[in-house]
């Protein structure tokens, strides 16, 4: 089923606990994050004397049932430092869901969609964002774009499949063809390049690439010269730049870890069938804005 989730923090850096919470619904099992919505501030709604929202919402599938999946969010508030204290009082994170699919139900535990949903403009404006199509009419209160959102760095997927998205095999990509390589190149060359452990050892002399900043995704790796290591997604939004344009190039692990966050995927297609043994994630929630067909194969892009 297809679920959105609508989050609320106004205690402490509301920023980054939005940031951890989203990552951590990611890592739920039998959950697929799809897509997450910029960051918006908010007045407080229903009691006032508190400090101002700031809201998102995130669009995923899953195999639970909703009432799992709010078992998964309540603990993944607790984790995260919420206490219930005062109804509708200040709060580190609220996890709420909005919507399952096109379902309408009310149990003691859980009303869908959420019994406030359509008269709160919070929780509609970043729903709306992720769910174009939904029809909403806002009340007109003070909900304000702000800043730092996953969605901010604007992580552009760079790939080069068969076509059964078919990546690579054995450590190694399917092609490798002049074309493409310049095509790569003339994308990322003077911006930054993130990727992971596999995808250095396939540099020459597992080197990492000249005339780029190169961010290394990796839980094992210390140190690389000329590259950045960073340990998780939660540290590599620390140290990317939003005013920059941030390629991820690979491999597999990487693209599934990073493609919920991203605005732009770039796939060179060929036309061939190879044995595959990783695979580039499912692209269903992106729209195909442009093919340019050459001999053999076609560079496509994606947009949300
Ligand atoms: P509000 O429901 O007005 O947004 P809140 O989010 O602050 O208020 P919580 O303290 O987070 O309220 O949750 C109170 C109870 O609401 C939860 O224990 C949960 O069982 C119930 N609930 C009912 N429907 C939903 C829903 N769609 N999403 C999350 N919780 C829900
Ligand atoms: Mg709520
Ligand atoms: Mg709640």
């Amino acid at each position: 089923m297809i679920c959105y989730i609508g989050l609320g923090a106004n205690l402490g850096d509301c920023r980054q606990t939005l940031r951890r919470a989203i990552e951590r619904i990611k890592k739920i099992p039998a959950v697929k994050l799809l897509r997450v919505s910029s960051f918006y501030e908010s007045e407080p709604w229903g009691v006032v004397n508190q400090p101002n929202y700031l809201n998102a919402a995130i669009k995923l599938s899953t195999e639970l049932e909703p009432l799992a999946l709010l078992d998964e969010l309540q603990r993944i508030e607790s984790e995260l430092g919420r206490l219930r204290r005062e109804h509708w009082g200040a709060r580190t994170i609220d996890l709420d869901i909005l919507l399952i699919d096109g379902l309408e139900f009310s149990s003691e535990r859980l009303t869908v969609p959420h019994k406030f949903l359509f008269e709160r403009d919070f929780a509609m404006i970043p729903l709306k964002e992720i769910f174009p199509t939904l029809e909403v009419n806002l009340r007109g209160d003070n909900v304000i774009r702000a800043t730092g959102s996953p969605v901010d760095f604007k992580l552009k997927l760079v790939a080069c499949v068969d076509k059964n998205f078919g990546l690579g095999r054995e450590g190694k990509l399917l092609f490798r063809i002049p074309e493409d390589l310049k095509n790569f190149r003339c994308l990322t060359l003077g911006h930054t390049i993130i990727y992971g452990r596999k995808t250095l050892a396939t540099f020459p002399n597992q080197k990492p690439l000249d005339g780029r900043r190169n961010i290394i995704l990796s839980r094992t790796l210390e140190k690389v010269s000329g590259a950045e290591v960073v340990g998780g997604v939660e540290e590599l939004f620390d140290v990317l730049d939003a005013a920059e344009e941030n390629f991820v190039i690979g491999g597999a692990e990487v693209f599934g870890e990073l493609i919920p966050y991203a605005t732009e995927i770039f796939l060179t297609v060929f036309d061939a069938s190879r044995q595959a043994d990783a695979f580039f994630p499912n692209v269903d929630d992106f729209t195909l804005t442009a093919a340019q067909v050459a001999d053999g194969f076609e560079f496509r892009s994606y947009t949300r």
